[in-house]
């Protein structure tokens, strides 16, 4: 089911009238398409949660209009808008059995939705099966794993086979094993079931590898829409170019004069059709090459050996991360002897933008 924004601004009053009204979603317009799961992403307070909540029903919009389909469901209570809905705290029945976690919703259906014990219990079997829970259906959440008992809260999120799959950081209340574990079976589920899929996280990494598209927020407004790695290689501007990627994109302040970039006084690249004007630049860690002659230099702090790769750590006066990682293949020797390192720069992995706007500012790579 496509999923529409028009125009959805939610405002949160303040709580006396000294306090100003908190703006959580600010004039959003957004297209989900049908049948993908989208990565809702951005730092904590951006207004990840509002935005859910109003495709859930559970909040109303200050203004603009909500659309399931060409259904306008502005109005429509939740109940009525066919959303399945899964939180970080599992909010499971402690003292059901995930069998009677699981029908939960279907016991509520009313005259010709109305279902017999059998059918219900049919359905919760069905849906325990895709999220492989079929052996515990008789414990109780207490005698399960978080990961487990996050897999019963999708399945009752999913047993009326919903429109549309809200998850809002459903993965936060997990270790790190379980995390990952997890994200790939929500992954596979979503596409099993091919439910339009909205899932809502701070974590990057997370957004990046299982969404078919994501969505960059920030202060209630979306900065950008697109493939993970689309997004990635073309950021919109310098906040979605920081936020993305592990270790984070290096920060320089740097100038263009002539359709070159400088660094100091380092031309380090050409930027063929930019008017001069000073810029601030990302460096990709990927995007330095080792090059005694290369282009920029850095002070060589130490190498960290990650296996494949290894992380050369160094700094430079303009830039603002006081590490630089530098990120380049084990085969490459840093002589460690030195104090300086020198690289050059990948054109595509390097990024300028507006000092005042911070909008990326393109320009061709050779
Ligand atoms: P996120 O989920 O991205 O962390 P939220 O959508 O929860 O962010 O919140 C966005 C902003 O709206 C925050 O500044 C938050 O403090 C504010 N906010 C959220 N819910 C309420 C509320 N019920 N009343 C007042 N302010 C709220
Ligand atoms: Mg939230």
């Amino acid at each position: 089911m496509k999923v529409t924004l028009e125009h959805t601004t939610k405002k949160f009053p303040g709580f006396n009238r000294k306090q100003t009204d908190v703006v959580a979603v600010n004039d959003v317009n957004l297209e989900i398409p049908d049948g993908l799961l989208v990565g809702l992403l951005g730092p904590s307070g951006c207004g990840k949660s509002t935005t859910l909540n109003l495709l859930s029903g559970l909040l109303k919009p200050s203004s603009g209009k909500i659309f399931f389909g060409e259904d306008d469901v502005t109005n429509l209570p939740p109940e009525n808008r066919g959303v399945g809905l899964v939180f970080q705290n599992y909010a499971l029945y402690p003292h059901l059995t995930v069998l009677q976690n699981i029908i939960f919703p279907l016991q509520n259906l009313k005259g010709k939705d109305k279902l017999t014990k059998t059918q219900m219990k049919d359905k919760a079997m069905e849906v325990a099966k895709l999220v492989q829970l079929q052996g515990l259906m008789d414990r109780k959440p207490s005698e399960l794993s978080g990961g487990q008992q996050q897999r019963v809260a999708i399945a009752r999120a999913l047993v009326k086979m919903p429109r549309i799959l809200l998850l809002d950081e459903p993965l936060s209340n997990l270790d790190a094993r379980l995390r990952l574990q997890t994200r790939e079976e929500i992954r596979r589920i979503q596409r099993q079931t091919g439910i339009t899929t909205v899932f809502v996280t701070h974590d990057q990494e997370e957004a990046m590898s299982i969404s078919d598209l994501i969505v960059v927020m920030k202060d209630g407004v979306i900065n950008q829409v697109g493939k993970p790695q689309d997004v990635y290689d073309d950021p919109a501007d310098l906040f979605v170019a920081k936020f993305l990627g592990t270790p984070p994109v290096n920060v320089f302040r740097g100038r263009v004069e002539k359709g070159q970039l400088y660094i100091g006084d380092e031309n380090v690249l050409r930027t063929p059709g930019v008017t001069d004007q000073e810029v601030f630049v990302t460096i990709r860690p990927e995007g330095f090459e080792l090059n005694e002659n290369g282009a920029l230099s850095c002070d060589l702090h130490r190498v960290e050996v990650m296996g494949r790769d290894v992380s050369v750590v160094c700094s430079h006066a303009d830039c603002e991360n006081t590490a630089i990682r530098a990120i380049i293949s084990a085969d490459n020797p840093v002589n460690m002897a030195d104090s300086k390192v020198r690289f050059d720069l990948k054109a595509n992995k390097v990024h300028i933008f507006d000092i005042e706007t911070q909008q990326r500012i393109a320009f061709e790579t050779l």
